[in-house]
C-alpha cells in the first residue's frame, strides 16, 4: 500500500511543478504550455535535471545552473505542499474517483492562494477552471451515489457563498474584491450551503489573527489591504477534511 502513496507523493510534486508555471504565466496572461520553462534572468532553456521537483532546487543550491541567478523559494515549496496536499487527500478519502476531484481542488486553491497573495487578484481563469471542475465533480456524485443531494447542496452553496460576499463588498464598500464572491462561488460547489457558512467564518477569524500580529508587529500599514483569497482557501481544505467534526462538536457543545 505505501508504494501508491509514494506515487501519490510523486504525481503530486510534478503537478507542484507544473502549479509554479500556472502561477508565474496566468497573471501574465502567457500560455501555461508553450513555451518550455526557461530561467527568468539569463533566459536559458531549462532541461530536465534543472525541473526535479524539490531535488533540483536543493542540487543546485538555490542557483540557476547556468547564469547562478537565485530561484525562489517559492519554488520548492509549492511543489512540496502540492504533494502534502495530495497525499492526504488520498489518505482520508482513499483511492476512488472522488478523491481526483479534491486533489485537484486542492492545487486550484493553491494556485489562487499564492497568485493572490503575491498580485491581490484571483485570475478568472482559475474560476473558470474551478466552477468546470466543481460542475463536473457534482454530476459524478449524481451518477456515482444516484441521488441529487450533494448537486442541489453544491448548487445552493455556490449561490449562498457569491450572494453573502456581494453583500458583504456592498456593505463595506470595497472591503472585499470581486475575487473573493467568485472563489466563493467555486468553493460553495464543492462543500454545500452549510459548510460554505462555516468556510466564511473561519476565514474571517484566520484574517483577523493574522490581522492582528501584523497590526502589533507593525510590519504593515493599517489601512493596506490583506488580500483574503489564501484565508477562504486555507478555510476551505480545513472544512473539506474537518468540517462534519467541526459542525458536530458545535452542536453538542454549544447546544
Ligand atoms: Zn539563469
Amino acid at each position: 500500500m505505501y508504494i501508491y502513496y509514494i506515487l501519490i507523493f510523486v504525481v503530486g510534486l510534478m503537478v507542484g511543478s507544473f502549479l509554479n508555471v500556472c502561477i508565474y504565466r496566468i497573471p501574465l496572461k502567457q500560455s501555461i504550455v508553450f513555451p518550455a520553462s526557461h530561467c527568468f534572468n539569463c533566459n536559458h532553456e531549462l532541461n530536465g535535471l534543472d525541473l526535479i521537483p524539490v531535488f533540483s532546487f536543493i542540487f543546485l543550491k538555490g542557483k540557476c545552473r547556468y547564469c547562478g541567478d537565485k530561484i525562489s523559494i517559492q519554488y520548492p515549496l509549492v511543489e512540496l505542499a502540492n504533494a502534502l496536499l495530495f497525499l492526504f487527500a488520498f489518505i482520508y478519502f482513499g483511492f476512488n474517483l472522488l478523491t481526483v476531484f479534491y486533489a485537484v481542488f486542492s492545487s486550484l486553491l493553491l494556485v489562487i492562494s499564492v497568485i493572490d497573495y503575491k498580485k491581490g487578484i484571483i485570475p478568472n481563469y482559475l474560476i473558470i477552471f474551478g466552477l468546470i471542475l466543481g460542475v463536473i465533480y457534482i454530476t459524478f456524485t449524481v451518477i456515482i451515489t444516484h441521488s441529487y443531494d450533494i448537486a442541489k447542496n453544491g448548487l445552493l452553496g455556490a449561490f449562498l457563498g457569491a450572494i453573502i460576499i456581494i453583500i458583504i463588498i456592498v456593505i463595506s464598500r470595497g472591503g472585499m474584491g470581486a475575487g473573493d464572491y467568485k472563489l466563493m462561488g467555486v468553493i460553495g460547489l464543492f462543500l454545500g450551503y452549510k459548510k460554505i457558512i462555516l468556510v466564511l467564518f473561519l476565514a474571517v477569524v484566520l484574517a483577523g489573527i493574522f490581522a492582528t500580529i501584523l497590526l502589533i508587529s507593525k510590519s504593515k500599514e493599517r489601512k493596506s489591504a490583506i488580500p483574503f483569497g489564501p484565508f477562504l482557501a486555507i478555510a476551505a481544505l480545513s472544512v473539506l477534511y474537518y468540517g462534519d467534526l467541526i459542525i458536530n462538536w458545535y452542536l453538542l457543545y454549544i447546544f
